[in-house]
């Protein structure tokens, strides 16, 4: 047997496991609540749930007495035993049986003649299965109950709230434990609590929510990453531009954004009779710079960059943290080109994304999605299908001769062209998707984006958007997560911090040094505070300051400073000059560790 196949094999097991467990939950709550009503319980991503209508509400100090319950009927090892009876006999068992929302799926869903019921101790379950045969297939040790939340029955809101009890299992203890470790060490590296203990940014009730207020420490890595990226793209001949974030909605009529972001347009309006929308997307500008010259072929290609911001009226409700915001800082970019050089482009755009993210020590933790059309749908994209086909051969060639080994996933294209899609894994293990280079043979036509080819006719150029960084929003986050706030030397908010042991004797060489660190441009900071030494040490280290000086009689003496360095602690006494030699050279070389 290859592999695939046997990893096939354990996920389908898995999911049947995890189904089974919400059968034994049911019969746990059952045991627990005699009046229980069953909604569905369906194996999920990691899990499983199940919705119950409960007589109480439930507390978390339940899920343990349920797991004992659960734990027991394991070890009684109660079959899950199926039987298949007409549609006729399960209404009539459910409707004695008080259970309303059987009786519904029954009447909506589970119309066939025959169904199938399956029976765990006293519980009995409409359901199509599988299921293991009996519960002492389940290791009683590799699942857990993890949250009880409120559920709609059906997910419509005009419907009764259940209460759902959430549970996670694997096939061992072990993956169970792994897997509970990585979700307490997602929680500890939270954007959002690191975001606030290191001071990066804020959100302000008067501004409103999904509108991140960045402080001075949160903009130097926003600033540091454009730097970063600016610096590569000019290397391939980006040029940078500025667009506004308004536009008329012809603009984007036009582009055709008006109809596929119709609802989450924000519309600006005024008393002297103005009618704007915030752009949803940054290209139709771009493709208006584009537009406002004669072109040549020999101008091409023309390449254009900037990061701005892009405005998107999310659900209230979705908003939260860095992930979903109304207002997205986008570093966006796209190439103007012939037919003939979109391989040339698209060859210097995965350049540019493996240079990028090798530095963040990213690239080689990834994979590549070459996202075409679902083919069964069709009008769900713009432009002409021969165009798509072009550009979708086109993409395979490139996947191929720069061993990017993408796997073709239908489905997943943008409206207008497919696109390369870059999954990378961070520092847990979770999988984020940011830069695309997608090819688009559609909006040139909608604004007429022409050159003039050698014979002296007009051709429509070939638009590629790329998008390395994506939204420095989302990178941000991502960022803090995956450094856990500990952020490379060249990220750092603060590179230095130096700490006299006392303010009263060192302070005039601590400011000495500070001063000549800010001439050397290295972010530093100075502690002047009256707290004993062990106190500023520890504030740095909460801080994740690289580097914490600490300065004495000694080093006053000898012009030196005892560095303290971030995971590393006492690294001896350094010379001064020779300290800010090393710092810059490492600040220089961007080490991602
Ligand atoms: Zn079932
Ligand atoms: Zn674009």
């Amino acid at each position: 047997m290859n592999k695939n196949q046997s990893v096939k094999k354990d996920n389908f097991n898995i999911e049947i496991s995890r189904h089974s467990l919400s059968h034994i939950l049911a019969t746990a709550v059952l045991e627990m609540f005699p009046e229980a009503k069953f909604g569905v319980g369906p194996a999920i991503e990691n899990g499983f749930y199940y919705d119950f209508g409960l007589p109480r509400t439930l507390i978390p100090e339940d899920l343990p007495i349920l797991e004992e319950k659960m734990r027991k009927i394991i070890k009684q090892n109660l079959s899950l035993e199926k039987r298949e009876i007409t549609h006729k006999e399960a209404v009539e068992h459910f409707n004695k049986a008080k259970q309303k929302y059987k009786v519904e799926i029954l009447a909506t869903e589970a119309k066939e003649k025959f169904v199938s019921v399956y029976k765990t101790g006293a519980f009995v379950d409409l359901c199509r299965g599988p299921h293991i045969d009996s519960a002492g297939e389940i290791d009683s040790q590799s699942f857990k109950l993890t949250k009880i939340a409120g559920a709609y029955w059906r997910g419509d809101e005009k419907n009764k709230m259940l209460q759902r009890i959430y549970g996670v299992a694997f096939n061992t203890p072990k993956e169970l434990n792994d897997y509970l470790r990585q979700q307490e060490e997602a929680e500890k590296r939270d954007h959002r609590k690191l975001g606030k203990e290191l001071d990066l940014f804020t959100f302000s009730d008067l501004v409103g929510s999904g509108l991140p207020l960045y402080t001075p420490k949160g903009v130097v890595i926003i600033d540091e990453l454009k730097k970063h990226i600016e610096k590569i793209c000019a290397k391939y001949g980006f040029k940078k531009v500025m667009t506004p974030h308004l536009a008329k909605i012809d603009l984007f009529k036009l582009s055709g954004h008006a109809g596929k972001f119709n609802k989450e347009l924000f519309h600006v309006s005024s008393s002297q009779g103005h009618d704007f929308v915030m752009k949803p997307v940054q290209c139709p500008h771009q493709a208006q710079i584009y537009a406002s010259k004669q072109r040549s072929y020999r101008d091409l290609p023309i390449r254009y960059m900037e990061s701005e911001k892009q405005y998107r009226a999310e659900k209230s409700g979705e908003v939260g943290g860095l992930n979903r915001v109304y207002a997205i800082t986008v570093e966006d970019g796209h190439s103007f080109c012939r037919v003939e050089q979109v391989k040339e482009e698209i060859i210097n755009m995965v350049n540019i994304i493996k240079n990028f993210y090798s530095v963040i020590g990213l690239w080689g933790n990834h994979w590549v999605s070459l996202s075409v059309r679902d083919y069964k749908h069709p009008e769900k994209y713009i432009g002409d299908p021969k165009d798509w086909d072009k550009c979708e051969k086109m993409l395979e060639e490139i996947s191929k001769e720069m061993e990017l080994d993408a796997k073709k996933i239908e489905g997943e294209a943008a409206v207008y062209g497919p696109k390369l899609d870059f999954m990378f894994k961070d520092a847990v293990g979770k999988e984020i998707q940011i830069p695309t280079v997608q090819l688009d043979f559609a909006m040139p036509k909608r604004f007429n984006l022409v050159y003039t080819n050698e014979r002296g006719k007009e051709e429509f150029v070939v638009m590629v958007h790329r998008a390395i960084l994506g939204s420095y929003e989302r990178f941000l986050a991502l960022m803090i997560e995956h450094f856990a706030g500990a952020f490379p030397l060249w990220l750092s908010p603060v590179q230095a911090k130096i700490l006299p042991i006392s303010t009263e004797k060192h302070l005039e060489y601590a400011k000495k040094i500070y001063e000549e660190f800010l001439a050397s441009d290295i972010r530093a900071e100075l502690d002047e505070s009256n707290e004993t030494l062990g106190k500023k040490i520890r504030a740095g280290e909460l801080q994740k300051i690289p580097y914490l000086l600490i300065v004495g009689d000694k080093e006053m003496k000898e012009n030196t400073v005892r560095v303290r360095q971030r995971g590393k602690g006492d690294i001896g006494e350094m010379n001064l000059t020779k300290f800010l030699e090393r710092i810059k050279m490492e600040i220089e070389n961007k080490k991602s560790k």
